[in-house]
């Protein structure tokens, strides 16, 4: 397996209950390393053109008022396969299917609010990356 880069977010609800340390611990233990990082709030309408693969979803509106509620940390996360490492790391979207050890199983509070956000390949990596991040401010 190649080394990989892939975007990770740390959503509303674990910024504002304080966990973006123990949810980095989580990636950095798993061996993923944090190449990038910074601290943003977004607009809805930027909210709504990141998860736009959504919009004609039943959940999308709630999903860009949450996303849009409080600050969020942006993150580019490099390592082994680390694209799909970082989705073990996360566990299943709904907290009560994810598994034990998971993010999302020890903090996330809902289907919806769940903590964490990660690209599921590698085109929506890249253009995930190149949507919040510049090159410069990858550095390694
Ligand atoms: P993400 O894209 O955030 O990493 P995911 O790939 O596990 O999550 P998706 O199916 O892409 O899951 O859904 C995107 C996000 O939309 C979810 O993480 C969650 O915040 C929200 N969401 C998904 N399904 C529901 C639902 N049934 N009700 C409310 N919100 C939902
Ligand atoms: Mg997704």
């Amino acid at each position: 397996m190649a080394i990989q880069r892939t975007f990770s977010i740390i959503k509303p609800d674990a910024t504002q209950r304080n966990l973006t340390g123990a949810i980095n611990a989580k990636f950095e233990a798993a061996g993923l390393r944090i190449v990038a990082q910074k601290r943003i709030k977004l607009t809805k309408e930027q909210a709504g053109v990141f998860y736009a693969v959504h919009k004609e979803r039943p959940f999308y509106d709630e999903l860009c008022d949450f996303m849009a509620s409080a600050p969020i940390v942006v993150q580019v996360l490099e390592g082994e396969d680390a694209i799909a490492k970082n989705r073990e790391v996360m566990g299943a979207t709904n907290p009560a299917e994810a598994a034990e050890g998971t993010i999302r199983k020890e903090f996330a509070l809902s289907i919806g609010e769940n903590s964490v956000h990660g690209s599921d390949g590698e085109d929506t990596a890249k253009e995930e990356i190149a949507y919040f991040f510049s090159g410069l401010e990858l550095v390694g």
